[in-house]
């Protein structure tokens, strides 16, 4: 979702898209639909429209201001558990390394390795550095003085989200800021 082309995507109008509670769907990535599944949301009477574009769709006999920000009308129940998934990983541990906290070439690391009987779940593996996982190899933290900044847990949906206001995405339309609330703001 994220673009390197701002513009680009500015251009594109997609829409923020809200709950029916009026908070996003999804922080990371942010719950933006295109313009054109959003019209089609807007004729399904699916969705409010919140705020909208200065710029217009037409045809012949219509004209239509393009939503910027819609609502559900119906409130989607968010699944409590997100799934087990390389990028929810990832966002769960802040895109670090939970060994040493660098960013840089993250993969995985099983904390008790696979070669002894170690799991792939939520509660056995963390984001690590190429470094730190080849340091660490087939040994727990213990043996080799590694030590995790915090035990990797099985978070929750809420959990998530909460883990993506980290991450504000590099474009935000003003209409959408009013709905959104972003860690970054808070730390002012
Ligand atoms: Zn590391």
């Amino acid at each position: 979702m994220l673009m390197n082309n701002t513009k680009a995507f500015a251009d594109a109008r997609p829409a923020l898209v809200l709950n029916a509670d009026f908070r996003p769907l999804s922080y990371f990535p942010l719950s933006l639909w295109s313009w054109q599944d959003t019209i089609k949301a807007v004729f399904l009477d699916r969705v409010n429209i919140v705020s909208e574009y200065e710029q217009k769709v037409h045809s012949p006999n219509f004209e239509m201001a393009l939503p910027s920000v819609v609502s559900l009308k119906r409130y989607v129940k968010p699944a409590r558990y997100p799934a087990f998934t390389r990028f929810n990983l990832f966002l769960r541990d802040g895109f670090i390394c939970q060994y040493c906290t660098c960013k840089e070439e993250l993969t995985f690391d099983h904390v008790v390795p696979r070669s002894r009987g170690g799991r792939t779940t939520w509660q056995n593996v963390v984001a690590a550095c190429s470094y730190c996982n080849l340091r660490k190899g087939a040994k727990l933290d213990s043996e080799c003085g590694m030590r995790l900044r915090r035990q990797p847990f099985r978070p929750t949906n809420q959990d998530l989200q909460r883990a993506g206001r980290a991450f504000p995405p590099n474009y935000l339309h003003q209409s959408w800021v009013d709905y959104l609330y972003w860690d970054s703001e808070l730390e002012i």
